[in-house]
């Protein structure tokens, strides 16, 4: 052997021994599932694993005795012995059969078991994880491994350990029996077995080679299938006749791992068969022994049958288990992906001892010298960046796309914490505020509206679960939000489910879902309200309305509006203009507009693009 290919062995040594150390945390995860069912299904496959080891003992018997019983008459004396262990063999059947129901349902219990308690393991993950981590591929790669696999490898998995459990006792008894005719004929039975363990072991690292190597390929196939089957492209893939094109795609990647896949079965199929081979020669060579040893008077015809079977039995539990080991460390591989998931750590978290939240903000919210860039980004989004919110007011922000408006939000709301510098309010680190604290503190509508697949009153409710769905507050919020009519004009008003996923559901336009998520983000009473684009879907009469309505909302609270419309901006007490992550002007409607700048020009420019927008804005 030369060098790469030991230290391609010692490589794939020090993998699956590491793979093993995992062992210990996926029993784990067995046991913490369902206590009770698995001390049930140990049990029942150690009761399983001897039934074998019975009726190959009771067999010997019975040929025994109606050997010794052809040489007599036939009287119930003489054939008793014989029927005995007839009827303990069909005994040792039937209750084989009824353990193994058994067994069948106490696995069911029990993976149903497993995959709730995994599934409960990642949902939690899911919400605990800090928001970078829906950005990154690699992360989200993971999360997808881990729900997707980790669902039915557990299943998987337990099957193998059941099987090889089962198998140890069976082999342990038959190994016994057939000691009891000399060590060389255990020792020949061992050797007959390597070459079917070698092949499973060998097969089993090409297979995850393979797997492994081809994951990008994987992943562009769920693309395509993605895309092809998803509702948020159905529309575009039929205008732009995108649906053939990707179908092609799918077909052609699809085309090349089958085929790969296909060899791969086909050479290990090969391998298997050639072992198997050398192991069937290892075993006619023990039996032809046995024989002559029977001839020549030095054991019984019974004998022969017991060690056949003996024989036969181990060296098709010794293949089960070469597979059932190899499964076991294939799934476990998979389950790898689920741990690492799961032991991912938030980096925004409560610092101790932690501060609570102000009920009224009385100074300000500040932004001081704070640097931030978007994890896996190289770019800096916000660069020693100030910027002051008074209390009590309603301020605009206003800014080219990418000037880094939306990120002042994520960092408000702690989505994410700042590389350099801190944002406080009235004076307090946000850092030092309890993280749950400070977000009941705030109200946000996101630029992208999120819609819920339930009824109109529980797509408001759900903005505060403290207020226990009260209608009254739903309604009210609902009016602030402009969205009451829009829910009053459907079938069964506040009670209409929402959204077209499921039967019954009544699908919004863009502009109303906006208005239902404003209502959302109105129903919590909390002192700081941001908003991120809220009238983006709205028309510009409708926003005139609004507006109002949000100024005698956010009386003695604090609001940050986003918005790339002038005409709501002008309405602002102060004004802050972004451009590349800084703030290049601050001020009054009138004080921007008298400075000349950014603000003044993209005013005239709109206000000449959008005349009917003058009339509301009274210019
Ligand atoms: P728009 O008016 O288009 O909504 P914006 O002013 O709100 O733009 P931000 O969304 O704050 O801009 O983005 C600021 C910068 O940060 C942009 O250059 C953008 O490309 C980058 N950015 C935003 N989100 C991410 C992200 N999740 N990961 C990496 N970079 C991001």
């Amino acid at each position: 052997m030369n060098n790469t290919v030991v230290g391609a062995l010692k490589s794939r040594l020090r993998a699956a021994a590491a793979q093993v150390s995992s062992f210990p945390r996926v029993w784990n995860l067995i046991w913490q599932s369902a206590k009770g069912w698995t001390i049930a299904w140990v049990s029942l496959l150690l009761l399983l694993g001897t039934a074998p080891l019975a009726t190959v003992a009771l067999t010997k018997r019975l040929v025994d005795s109606l050997v010794a019983a052809t040489h007599t008459a036939v009287t119930w004396q003489n054939t008793r012995p014989a029927v005995i262990a007839g009827v303990l063999i069909a005994i040792v059947a039937i209750a084989t059969e009824l353990l193994q129901g058994l067994l069948d349902w106490v696995r069911t219990a029990q993976s149903e078991m497993i995959q709730d308690h995994i599934a409960t393991l990642v949902h939690k993950q899911s919400i605990r994880v800090d928001l970078a981590f829906y950005e990154s591929p690699e992360y989200f790669d993971c999360l997808y491994r881990a729900r997707d696999e980790a669902a039915s490898r557990p299943a998987a998995l337990l099957d193998n350990l059941g099987g090889l459990l089962q198998s140890s006792v069976t082999l342990l008894g038959l190994s016994g029996l057939i000691l009891t005719y000399g060590i060389s004929l255990v020792a020949s039975m061992i050797l007959g077995m390597l070459p079917a363990i070698v092949v499973v072991v060998r097969y089993n690292w090409l297979n995850h080679d393979w797997w492994h190597s081809t994951t990008e390929q994987r992943r562009w196939i769920q693309y395509y299938d993605q895309k092809l089957t998803s509702p948020a492209a159905a529309a575009e893939l039929r205008l732009l006749g995108l649906g053939p094109r990707f179908q092609r795609s799918w077909q052609s990647l699809r085309h090349k791992l089958r085929a790969q896949k296909l060899a791969l079965v086909r050479k290990q199929n090969l391998a298997r068969i050639g072992a198997a081979l050398l192991s069937l020669g290892a075993a006619a060579l023990a039996l032809a022994w046995m024989s002559w040893r029977t001839l020549r008077g030095n054991g019984t015809l019974g004998d022969v049958i017991l060690f056949y079977q003996a024989l036969m039995g181990s060296q098709s539990l010794v293949r089960g288990m070469t597979g059932n080991l190899g499964q076991v460390y294939n799934n476990s591989l998979f389950l790898s992906s689920l741990f690492e998931f799961l032991d991912l750590r938030p980096a925004v978290v409560d610092r101790q001892p932690s501060l609570s939240a102000p009920r009224r903000l009385s100074d300000a919210i500040r932004f001081e010298n704070v640097t931030f860039g978007y994890p896996g980004s190289e770019r800096l989004a916000l660069r020693r960046f100030d910027l002051t919110i008074p209390a009590n007011s309603v301020v605009a922000i206003v800014g080219p796309n990418g000037a880094g408006k939306s990120t002042l939000l994520k960092l408000l709301a702690r989505f994410y914490d700042p590389l350099d510098g801190k944002v406080t309010v009235d004076g307090v680190d946000l850092r030092d505020i309890a993280l749950e604290d400070l977000r009941r503190m705030i109200s946000v509508l996101f630029q992208m509206p999120v819609t819920y697949d339930a009824s109109a009153a529980e797509n408001i409710a759900v903005g505060d679960l403290s207020r226990d769905s009260d209608p009254a507050a739903v309604r009210e919020a609902a009016l602030n939000a402009g969205a009451h009519d829009v829910i009053c004009r459907l079938p069964q008003g506040y009670e209409t489910p929402l959204g077209k996923s499921f039967a019954m559901g009544n699908e919004l336009s863009a502009g109303e879902w906006q208005r239902v998520a404003m209502a959302r983000a109105f129903l919590r009473r909390s002192p700081v309200i941001l908003l991120d684009e809220p009238t983006s879907f709205m028309d510009s009469w409708a926003e005139a309305e609004w507006f109002d309505r949000l100024r005698s909302l956010a009386s003695g609270r604090t609001a940050v509006v986003i918005t790339h419309r002038f005409t709501i901006a002008m309405r602002a007490d102060l004004i802050h203009v972004m451009h590349e992550g800084q703030v290049i002007q601050s001020g009054s409607h009138p004080e921007l507009l008298a400075a000349g700048g950014l603000y003044a020009e993209s005013w005239r420019q709109q206000m000449e693009l959008t005349p009917e927008a003058n009339s509301f804005a009274g210019v």
